[in-house]
């Protein structure tokens, strides 16, 4: 029984129900001709003869891959289709990855598929033809074209992530390795035929067997060079920084010679950057086996990068078929392996650039003989203390502690003495407080509590409290006739505009007046109010 179509009352709205691109059209679909030209020189003829009992009249499918110089022709009967490796945009749509067209020869017919193509560049890259149903066959080149744009997009994406780390560290290497991501874009854009869909953005026409190349020299120009480094060599031998630089800037001397050559040339320059690739891996791996053997952990980056490039050096030698069919896909995932790799141990120097970083700061905060913060961390630290109090609001109170005649315990014990007294001091008040960094070594015998939080009453009994725990040091040390004691001012943030200098001025203050009132002693700059002060004196 037919059912009948689900009817709406009112036809859908443009623009609210539905959208719709686009506009009917008199152009015909972008196609490649084939033009005499381009046919007379396709050496390659390959007559795919149909069944023994002729052809069955279902579909069949013929999708030609691997042709990396010239056009590929497919005919059956009447039918034609021409088309470059290297401009997915005129191809049938069905096809993107390789050139293809589906044939519906009659059934019992006999007329065979003829397929041919320009001798290829090098005589090892043979074309890969791939026969069948429609639907596995588009599925197919479907699932190639996928694999081919993702290793574009993830050489984008590391390049972008390395233009970031550029731009936080200034180290140009991360524009060393952008410029390596860009160069493989194109190269795998030329060589999958994405430099031509969804439009060509590249130009290269038919110039792409001159393109391949060229862009081929860039790579390496850049590869080797870096494989050389990730396994080591650079470290190993520090001089060969002037070969590297030879080999890179050579490279691209050949690279940008490439347009003025002829095609014969042109095959013998692409054997030559072969075999100086070849070259170059099994001089790599030395280096890096080398490297490895003689403890250099770092160069397992460069191992790893080398292991992909070594499956297709060993395949290409076998014959492996897997190879011959998926050539360009397994180049591009070696490139992405390698890009990978690289942007590793990219992460690993900006590892350790940022550990050096912390470590000089941490140097630059810290003082030597305490471990304490110094005089420059400390005053950050109040200052940030200060917004936050201001902020919140809430109490803020500073201790300013001097070990009373510091100098005679110098004079009368030694210097060794007077920096284990230091370092004692130092302790019991770290160890007082609940914060580390609130203890803060000012410069020579003079230190800096800060008690966040505190009032005037709190602070007051807290300070009292580390002037016992100073005086308690001496007979840890068991110096005979050592006697510690320290004065200490104290200072308690006021409401109105108080800053960091007025603060540290009053309890400054404050501890000399403890010293003049017999040392020993918290003072509060509070009760001092109007007193003048004697450091002004
Ligand atoms: P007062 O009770 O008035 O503070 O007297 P003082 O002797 O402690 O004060 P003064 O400022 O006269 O002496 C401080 C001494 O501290 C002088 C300096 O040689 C000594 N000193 C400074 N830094 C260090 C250090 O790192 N190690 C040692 N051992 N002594 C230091
Ligand atoms: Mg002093
Ligand atoms: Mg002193």
């Amino acid at each position: 029984m037919l059912c009948a179509w689900p009817t709406r009352a009112d036809a859908p709205r443009a623009g609210v129900d539905y959208l719709l691109l686009g506009q009917a059209t008199s152009e015909p679909t972008p196609q490649r001709a084939c033009a005499p030209g381009v046919l007379a020189r396709h050496q390659d003829v390959l007559s795919i003869a149909a069944p023994a009992q002729g052809w069955s009249g279902e579909p069949q499918a013929v999708d030609v891959f691997g042709v990396l110089s010239g056009e590929v022709r497919i005919s059956h009967g009447q039918r034609q289709v021409c088309g470059s490796m290297h401009d997915a945009r005129t191809r049938d749509s069905r096809f993107r990855a390789g050139v293809g067209m589906v044939v519906v020869p009659k059934a019992g017919d006999r007329e065979p598929i003829v397929v041919s193509w320009a001798r290829p560049l090098k005589a090892r890259w043979v074309p890969t033809l791939q026969l069948g149903a429609p639907s596995p066959v588009q599925q197919n080149d479907t699932a190639r074209l996928l694999v081919r744009a993702a290793c574009i997009a993830v050489a984008i994406a590391l390049a972008l992530s390395a233009l970031m780390g550029f731009a936080t560290t200034r180290d140009r290497l991360f524009l060393l390795y952008v410029v390596v991501c860009l160069v493989f874009v194109l190269w795998q854009a030329v060589l999958g035929g994405l430099s031509g869909y969804p439009e060509p953005w590249l130009p290269v026409h038919d110039r792409a067997s001159w393109w391949l190349v060229g862009l081929t020299a860039f790579s390496e120009a850049l590869l080797l060079p870096i494989l050389w480094r990730l396994n080591g060599g650079d470290r190993r031998w520090p001089r060969s920084r002037a070969w590297q630089h030879a080999v890179l800037w050579g490279l691209v001397a050949v690279g940008c010679s490439v347009p003025w050559l002829g095609m014969p040339a042109l095959g013998t320059l692409a054997a030559a950057l072969e075999t100086l690739y070849l070259l170059g891996c099994v001089l790599c791996l030395g280096v890096g086996v080398w490297a490895l053997w003689r403890g250099d952990a770092q160069a397992l980056a460069g191992l790893g990068a080398l292991l992909p490039w070594w499956i297709l050096i060993v395949a290409e030698a076998v014959g492996a078929r897997w190879l011959i069919a998926y050539r360009i896909e397994a180049l591009q995932v070696a490139t992405t392996w390698f890009l990978m790799m690289a942007a590793f141990a990219l992460n690993l120097r900006l590892g350790r650039l940022r550990q050096q970083r912390d470590e000089m700061r941490q140097l630059a905060d810290t003082d030597m003989l305490t471990g304490l913060p110094n005089r420059r961390a400390g005053l950050r630290l109040l200052s940030q203390y200060l917004e936050q109090a201001r902020v919140q609001p809430q109490a803020l109170a500073i201790g300013f502690l001097d070990i009373d005649l510091f100098k005679d315990i110098n004079d009368q014990h030694g210097h060794e003495v007077g920096d284990q007294v230091l370092v004692a001091v130092a302790r019991a008040l770290r160890t007082s407080v609940r914060n580390h960094a609130d203890v803060i070594r000012m410069g020579g015998e003079e230190f800096l509590v800060l008690l966040p939080g505190a009032g005037r009453a709190a602070a007051a009994a807290r300070l009292e409290d580390l002037r016992l725990k100073v005086a308690a040091v001496t007979p840890g040390l068991g110096i005979p006739g050592l006697n510690v004691s320290a004065s200490i001012g104290l200072a308690v943030l006021r409401a109105d505009s108080d800053d960091l200098a007025g603060l540290l001025r009053r309890a400054d203050h404050a501890m000399y007046c403890a010293k003049r009132a017999g040392r020993n002693q918290v003072f509060d700059a509070e009760a001092l109010a109007g007193q003048p002060d004697p450091q002004a004196a």
